[in-house]
């Protein structure tokens, strides 16, 4: 099907992505790797008079490690995730993660905050940043504030984002030596949605 008719917006900074969230109100959305939206636009079960694509946002596009935490912004892609050596080295569970999301061609759009921001209880990131204890980081008009991921996800498509922030980063303790974890889902088949998902991260604590 085709989706209804649009505003489109393509701003270059956070700042002016968050003046445009303001200014819209609340029938827009945000657009990062569109493998859910737009779909549910074509569905129309989903018909936003505006979309704010952030993808022209470069600030946002990195996986770094700082300050005792792997943090994750808005831009990187599932497959970003699945090639980063300082993933794979140091936050195994986020491979395992990824890799089971749909195939390659939806991997290298869809983004891991979308995923999160969605508030889809089928997707595969929401149990294993549960199992990290991540943090998420909005940014709005009043700034940036930190939500713990136990408190993030509000209801089935729900998150505690406010209708004028930006999810911008995902920040993931680093987990420290003698550490590790695992995901497994049980889907109808390879590539499908979990009907359930699983994490555990396993810290030991003087042997
Ligand atoms: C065929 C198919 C199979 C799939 N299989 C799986 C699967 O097995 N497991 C799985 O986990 N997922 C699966 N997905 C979903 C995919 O991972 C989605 O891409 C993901 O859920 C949303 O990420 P996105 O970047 O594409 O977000 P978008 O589609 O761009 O956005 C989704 C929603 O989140 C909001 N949003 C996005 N980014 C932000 C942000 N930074 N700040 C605030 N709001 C934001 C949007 O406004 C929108 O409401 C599948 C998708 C398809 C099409």
């Amino acid at each position: 099907m085709i989706p209804r008719g649009f505003e489109y917006f393509a701003p270059r900074s956070l700042d002016e992505a968050i003046s445009l969230l303001q200014k819209l109100g609340p029938e827009v959305k945000i657009l990062s790797g569109g493998q859910s939206l737009i779909p549910m636009m074509k569905l129309r079960l989903a018909s936003p008079q505006s979309i704010i694509d952030i993808n022209r946002i470069p600030a946002l596009d990195y996986i770094s490690e700082l300050d005792g935490a792997l943090k994750i912004g808005a831009l990187a892609r599932e497959s970003d995730l699945e090639n980063s050596p300082l993933i794979k080295s140091r936050c195994p569970i986020l491979v395992d993660t990824t890799i089971v999301i749909a195939d390659p061609l939806i991997r290298n759009q869809a983004t891991v905050c979308g995923n999160l921001a969605h508030g889809d209880p089928a997707n595969d990131h929401p149990a294993t940043m549960l199992a990290l204890g991540a943090v998420i980081v909005a940014t709005g008009p009043g700034g940036v504030r930190e939500i713990p991921i136990e408190s993030f996800f509000t209801g089935l498509f729900s998150t505690a984002l406010e209708p004028e922030e930006i999810l911008t980063e995902i920040r993931i303790p680093a987990p420290p030596p003698s550490s590790g974890g695992a995901y497994l889902k049980l889907e109808r088949k390879v590539g499908d949605y979990a009907t359930a998902g699983v994490a555990v991260q396993v810290i030991l604590r003087a042997g």
